[in-house]
C-alpha cells in the first residue's frame, strides 16, 4: 500500500493562504507516489521565486539554485547520475524570462528533465512586477498604467524548439496536474509543464481561469499531431488543459550520451568519454 506521506516535508510550505502553488506541490508529490518513485530517486532543483521554495517542501533530494538557472543544474545532476528523475521547478519570471535561453536548448536537445513551471504572470515574491507572461495592459508595479509589451508564448516557442512533451496544467485541478505530470514521467525526454499557479497576492486569476479553462482529452483530442497542437495551444476562446503534443520518437540527450560512449553508461564510465565528444559538451553547456 502506498505510504501518502512518503514525500511529505517537515518544513510547512509558507506561501500565502490561497497561492496556486500549494495545488502543485500537492500535485507533484502525488505523481511521485503514483509512479512508484522513492525519495532517493528523484531531485528537484529550483531557481528563485515564490515557486523556486518547492524543493524544501517535497521530501526528496533538492537543490535550491540561482534565479533562471535550474535547468543547467538539473541537466548537470542528469548527465552526472542518469537514474535519479531530475524535476525542475520554478516560475515563469525565472524560466521564461531570465532561464529562458536553457529552457529552449533543452528541448532541442531532449534533456531527460520534467520542468515544471509555475506561471502566475507576475513577479510575485518581489511583490508584483511585470512578468515574461504578464498580459498586455496589465497593471503591475513596474506597468501602473498597464503593461505596453506583449507576453511570450512558451508552449508554441518549445514546441518548435523540438520540445518532444508540451502540457499545461491548472493548480485549481490537481489531480489533472498529477495525472499530467505522471505522464511526463514515463517521457522519453525533456517535458514542459505550464502549470496555471494563480498568485492570489498580486494578479488573482483564479476566478477567469476556472471560467475558461477546459480538458483537451474531454473533446477527443489525441496529443500526436504537431500542428494541431499549435492550433490547440492558441484557442482564443478558452483555456485547454492536458496533454498538447507527445512523441516517444526522439533519443534523450542522456541516451545519446549512453550510446556515444559504447553504451556504458552512467557514472562511473562517464570520464572515458572520446575528448571530441567531451570538447563539443563543453562548448554546448558554455
Ligand atoms: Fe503565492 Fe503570490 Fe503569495 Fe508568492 S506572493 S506565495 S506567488 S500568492
Amino acid at each position: 500500500m502506498l505510504d501518502p506521506k512518503l514525500f511529505e516535508s517537515d518544513t510547512r510550505a509558507d506561501w500565502c493562504p490561497g497561492c496556486g502553488d500549494f495545488g502543485v506541490l500537492a500535485a507533484l508529490k502525488d505523481a511521485l507516489l503514483k509512479s512508484g518513485k522513492q525519495p532517493h530517486e528523484v531531485v528537484v532543483v529550483s531557481g528563485i521565486g515564490c515557486s523556486s521554495n518547492m524543493p524544501g517542501y517535497i521530501r526528496t533530494y533538492g537543490f535550491h539554485g540561482l534565479h533562471g538557472r535550474p535547468m543547467p543544474v538539473a541537466i548537470g545532476i542528469k548527465c552526472a547520475n542518469p537514474r535519479l528523475t531530475v524535476v525542475a521547478a520554478a516560475g515563469d519570471g525565472d524560466e521564461y524570462g531570465i532561464g529562458f535561453n536553457h529552457v529552449v536548448h533543452a528541448a532541442r536537445r531532449n534533456d531527460d528533465i520534467k520542468l515544471i513551471v509555475m506561471n502566475n504572470e507576475i513577479y510575485g515574491l518581489t511583490t508584483g512586477q511585470l512578468s515574461p507572461t504578464s498580459r498586455l495592459g496589465q497593471k503591475t508595479k513596474t506597468s501602473p498604467e498597464g503593461s505596453i509589451i506583449y507576453p511570450i508564448k512558451p508552449l508554441p516557442t518549445i514546441l518548435g524548439a523540438g520540445g518532444t512533451f508540451v502540457a499545461r496544467t491548472f493548480s485549481g485541478d490537481p489531480k489533472h496536474m498529477s495525472l499530467v505530470i505522471q505522464e511526463a514521467l514515463k517521457h522519453r525526454g525533456f517535458a514542459l509543464i505550464d502549470a496555471i499557479s494563480p498568485c492570489v497576492t498580486w494578479h488573482n486569476i483564479y476566478d477567469e481561469v476556472k471560467k475558461l479553462f477546459y480538458k483537451l482529452e474531454d473533446r477527443g483530442y489525441k496529443p500526436d499531431d504537431e500542428q494541431k497542437a499549435y492550433e490547440a495551444m492558441n484557442d482564443p476562446n478558452g483555456i485547454p488543459i492536458g496533454i498538447f503534443y507527445r512523441t516517444e520518437d526522439k533519443a534523450s540527450f542522456q541516451e545519446r550520451l549512453g550510446e556515444v560512449n559504447g553504451g556504458r553508461w552512467p557514472v562511473d564510465e562517464v570520464k572515458t568519454l572520446p575528448e571530441s565528444v567531451c570538447r563539443s559538451l563543453a562548448l554546448e553547456f558554455a
